[in-house]
């Protein structure tokens, strides 16, 4: 029988600039709980606190607060499964950048509970999934869990976007930008999409729409956000990286750009970037894996220089570029169950360190660094 077409989402997204003010309105709207158990961040808790007690307040629910402890470990997990269960929540908000969301996805899945994202930054596509990425305590790739359900809601609070770091929106860029070039490949190979069902026309054109809206409105939300301002580029940013490129990658499927990330993890020196940054270089390496037109490539790496993301092995930390890394690298991307398997022909170490090569010194040449190394 021919596969079923799925497409999942969030049953709700909220953006914009004090979004924060809605919170416990949108809480009680959705009737998820009156006890409501936020694990938040660090910068999180520092801005958003006293918009809490007001909106929650104002909603007549209960509400704590734990501290985040950094990495989504299975650890943490149970740390914040325990501090949630003792308290009797009945609805989990994560709060803070995509280690708390993932955490508190994982803790609502194991605890039964309605789960919020309110992600504070946008700096990857996991907000909007029902999928968690877990890491060891040493910052290397572990497992992706897989829940029932996508997140009740997602509220983004756009001033708070903003207020971070400009390089944590351009990793949100290097994730988004993999969703369209990931979702093409799935569709071409007619593979199954992150949630085992084949990509719906709808997933495939919001992750084509995620790719434009990035070479549209990436260079100047990236201004807005290093003069901490929200304005129209910044909103529909946020959008993508977020909404459309969540919605993008889930329902429309991964393919080679994130197991190339999942091979990177295995190299201490790339623990220091975030997911995206890594995966931006997946990108580079697929296209050329696949033998993508040079206006694409050329396309592609425009946009990751105005924006800041890499496109060498330098540029991710690793100066020396040894075969036998590139062959773990090449041998955890093609590791069984990996998506790297979902394109439409065979893909084996050898070609993935190839490419690997290839991207690289295709990164040095556009930044016109040479070709050593
Ligand atoms: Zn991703």
């Amino acid at each position: 029988m021919k596969s079923l077409s799925v497409f999942c989402s969030p049953a709700r997204y909220v953006q914009g600039e004090g979004a924060t003010a809605s919170l416990g309105a949108e809480i009680s709207r959705l009737s998820l709980g009156q006890r409501v158990f936020v694990l938040a961040g660090k910068s999180a808790m520092k801005h958003l606190a006293v918009s809490w007690d007001s909106s929650f307040g104002q909603a007549s629910l209960d509400y704590e607060v734990l501290e985040f402890a950094g990495e989504c470990t299975r650890a943490e997990i149970e740390r914040v499964k325990s501090a949630a269960r003792l308290w009797q929540a009945e609805v989990i908000v994560g709060t803070g950048g995509g280690k708390v969301l993932d955490a508190a996805r994982a803790v609502a899945c194991d605890l039964d509970l309605p789960v919020v994202n309110c992600p504070t930054v946008a700096s990857s596509d996991a907000p909007c999934s029902a999928l968690s990425v877990v890491y060891k305590e040493n910052g290397e790739f572990d497992s992706y869990l897989f829940y029932k359900r996508n997140p009740d809601l997602v509220l983004v609070d756009s001033a708070m976007v903003a207020k971070a770091p400009g390089r944590l929106l351009s990793a949100g860029m290097g994730d988004a930008l993999a969703t369209w070039f990931e979702a093409r490949a799935v569709r071409e190979a007619s593979k199954l999409n992150q949630v085992g069902g084949a990509p719906t026309i709808s997933a495939t054109a919001l992750a084509k729409l995620c790719y434009e809206t990035l070479l549209e409105d990436g260079a100047a939300s990236l201004a807005a956000v290093n003069r901490s301002e929200v304005d129209d580029h910044l909103e529909r940013l946020i959008e993508a990286n977020t909404l459309l490129s969540g919605l993008g990658f889930e329902s429309g499927g991964l393919a080679v750009a994130h197991s190339v990330h999942n091979g990177l993890t295995t190299v201490e020196e790339t623990h220091a970037f975030y997911h995206g940054e890594k995966v931006a270089f997946g990108v580079l390496v697929q296209l050329v894996l696949e033998n993508r037109s040079e206006d694409e490539i050329q396309e592609v790496m425009k946009f990751c220089l105005s924006v800041n993301l890499p496109l060498t092995f330098s540029q991710l930390g690793i100066d020396r570029v040894e075969p036998a890394l590139i062959d773990r690298i090449a041998e955890r991307t093609v590791a069984p169950g990996e998506t790297a398997h979902n394109e439409p022909f065979v893909v084996n170490a050898e070609m993935v360190a190839e490419a690997l090569r290839q991207a690289d010194r295709r990164g040095r040449d556009f930044l016109g660094l040479g070709r050593s190394g």
